[in-house]
C-alpha cells in the first residue's frame, strides 16, 4: 500500500507535491479541476485517504464525496450535470485512486456562469 501510495499522482496533490487548481478541501475530502476537462467546469471530488476502488475506502471518508460534488454542480450554475465514479479499467477508470467527476453539461445558449466557493 506505502508505494503504491508513493507513485499515487491524487496523493501527491493531496500532499500538495503536485500543483492543482482546488475547489474544496477539508480534513478529509479535496477537490479540484480535471486538467483534461470534458467540459468547463469539470470537476474531480476525491476522498484524501488512499483506496484503488470504492471498496477500498472506509466509508467515514466518502461521505463528503456527493455533498461537495453537489456544491460544486451549484457553484458551476449548470442545471444539467454527471456525477460518475469509476471502478476498475473495464469501467473506464484511469486514475487508481477514487474519485467522483463532477461534468457540468453547458446549456448551448447561455454558458455557465460559475462561481467556485471561496478557496
Ligand atoms: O475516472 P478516470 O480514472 O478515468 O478519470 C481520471 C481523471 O483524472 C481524468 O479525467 C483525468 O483528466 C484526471 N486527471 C487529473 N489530473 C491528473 C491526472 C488525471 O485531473 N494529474
Amino acid at each position: 500500500m506505502a508505494s503504491k501510495m508513493a507513485s499515487c499522482i491524487f496523493c501527491k496533490i493531496v500532499k500538495g507535491d503536485i500543483p492543482c487548481f482546488k475547489l474544496f478541501e477539508s480534513e478529509k475530502t479535496l477537490a479540484f479541476l480535471d486538467i483534461n476537462p470534458l467540459s468547463r467546469g469539470h470537476a474531480l471530488v476525491i476522498p484524501k485517504y488512499h483506496g484503488e476502488k470504492l471498496t477500498d475506502i472506509p466509508d467515514d471518508s466518502l461521505v463528503e464525496l456527493l455533498p461537495v460534488a453537489k456544491k460544486l454542480a451549484l457553484a458551476t450554475g449548470a442545471t444539467e450535470y454527471n456525477i460518475l465514479q469509476n471502478n476498475g479499467r473495464g469501467a473506464h477508470q484511469e486514475v487508481d485512486h477514487v474519485h467522483v467527476h463532477m461534468i457540468p453539461k453547458p446549456n448551448p445558449e447561455e454558458g455557465l456562469g460559475i462561481r467556485w466557493p471561496q478557496q
